[in-house]
C-alpha cells in the first residue's frame, strides 16, 4: 500500500499548522462579519451568547465575501432565528443521556459504542444536535479514559468503536495513536470509526503521523466526514482526503439537510460529484435533529422526499446517500425514502 504523505514537512510544522488554525479561529461575530464586508447583526448576541462562534481560517477563505446567504457561512454565523424553537425542539433531541453506558461511551445500536472522546470541535455547527451536550460530564477524555476503554473490552457483542464528540481529531495526534493502540489490541473489535468535520475545516489536520497511525492499525478504518455543500471541498481537502484514504481508511460522508444551505437539487447533486470525485461515498443524508436553536434549518420531510427522488433521477445509485432521520429507542437509523 503506498501512503501519500506530505512532501518535505516536518511532525512538528504540520501539527503547529493545524493547532494554530485551532488558535487563531474566528471567535466573535463582529471579527467575521468585518472580515466577510457584512454589516453588523446586533440581534444576534444573544445566540452567539449560548452558542459561541469558532470558525478557522482555512474555512472562512472559502466563505464569500460580502454574501450573507452564502451557504459555508450559515452554518456557523449565529443569528437571531436561533432564539425561537417550536416548543417539540429539545436540548438532547436524540435522547443520547438514556444510551450512555459509562461516561463518555454511548450504546445507541447492535454491535456499535460510540466514545465522546472530547468535546471540542473545529467549528460550531448552528444545526449540531450536541449543542447542548454536558460535554464535562459525558465525555472519555484523560479522567475517564480508563473506564472507558474497560467498558468496551468487557463487553464482547462491542465489534466497532466510534470516535465522536465534539471532534475527535481536535485531540493530539500521539493521544490518537495510542487510543488507537489500545483499541488495536481489544480482541472482539473489527472496525474504528472516526467522525470528523477536521479534514474539511483545516485539511492540514491529516498529518503524516495521523496516517501512519490510521495505516499501522490493524483494524478496519472508516472515516466519516461531514460535508454539506460542494463549496467546502477545495483542493486542499481533496489532498487530505487522498492522504486518509491512502492509509486504508474507507471514506464516507453525510450531511444534514438544512434549510437555505442544501435544500436544492442541483446543490445535492453537485455535493455528490464532488464527493466522488474526492474518494467519498455519499452515506446519510440527515433529516435536522430537533435540538433548540436549530428549527429555522428544517426542512419539511415531503420535501426532502422529493429532493432525493430529484438525485435518483440525476445520479449512479451508488451516489445517492441514504435519507434518514435518527429516532430515539429505534434499533438502527429510521430510511425516510
Ligand atoms: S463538528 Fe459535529 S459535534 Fe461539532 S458542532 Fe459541528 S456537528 Fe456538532
Amino acid at each position: 500500500m503506498q501512503i501519500l504523505t506530505n512532501p518535505a514537512d516536518s511532525v512538528a510544522a504540520e501539527t503547529k499548522s493545524w493547532q494554530q488554525a485551532m488558535r487563531t479561529a474566528i471567535r466573535d461575530t463582529k471579527t467575521l462579519r468585518k472580515r466577510l464586508k457584512l454589516a453588523p447583526d446586533p440581534a444576534a448576541a444573544s445566540a452567539a451568547a449560548s452558542f459561541g462562534l469558532f470558525a478557522p481560517l482555512p474555512f472562512v477563505d472559502r466563505i464569500a465575501v460580502g454574501d450573507e446567504s452564502d451557504p459555508l457561512l450559515l452554518q456557523l454565523l449565529p443569528t437571531a432565528a436561533e432564539d425561537h424553537s417550536p416548543t417539540h425542539f429539545s436540548n438532547d433531541p436524540l435522547q443520547e443521556s438514556a444510551a450512555t453506558l459509562t461516561t463518555g461511551v454511548l450504546k445507541k445500536y447492535m454491535g456499535r459504542a460510540l466514545m465522546i472522546v472530547t468535546g471540542a470541535c473545529a467549528i460550531h455547527c448552528r444545526y449540531c444536535f450536541r449543542r447542548h451536550f454536558p460535554y464535562s460530564d459525558n465525555s472519555a477524555g484523560a479522567a475517564h479514559l480508563e473506564k472507558a476503554l474497560v467498558s468496551i473490552a468487557d463487553d464482547n457483542s462491542i465489534e466497532e468503536v466510534i470516535l465522536s464528540g465534539g471532534d475527535p481529531l481536535t485531540v493530539v495526534d500521539r493521544t490518537i495513536d495510542s487510543l488507537f493502540s489500545r483499541l488495536g489490541a481489544i480482541p472482539h473489535l473489527r472496525r474504528i470509526r472516526i467522525h470528523t468535520r477536521l479534514p474539511i475545516m483545516i485539511p492540514s489536520r491529516v498529518t503524516d503521523q495521523l496516517v501512519q497511525t490510521l495505516a499501522r492499525c490493524p483494524l478496519e478504518k472508516v472515516v466519516v466526514i461531514h460535508t454539506n455543500h460542494a463549496n467546502e471541498i477545495d483542493a486542499d481537502v481533496t489532498g487530505g482526503l487522498n492522504r486518509l484514504r491512502s492509509a486504508g481508511a474507507l471514506l464516507l460522508n453525510q450531511t444534514v439537510l438544512l434549510k437555505g444551505i442544501n435544500d436544492h437539487a442541483p446543490t445535492l447533486i453537485e455535493l455528490s460529484k464532488r464527493l466522488l470525485s474526492a474518494g467519498v461515498l455519499p452515506y446519510y443524508l440527515h433529516q435536522l435533529d430537533q435540538v433548540v436553536g436549530a428549527a429555522h434549518f428544517e426542512v419539511p420531510l415531503e420535501t426532502g422526499k422529493r429532493l432525493v427522488g430529484d438525485m435518483r433521477a440525476a445520479l449512479p445509485g451508488f451516489a445517492v446517500p441514504r435519507y434518514v432521520q435518527e429516532i430515539p429507542g429505534e434499533p438502527n437509523k429510521t430510511v425516510l425514502a
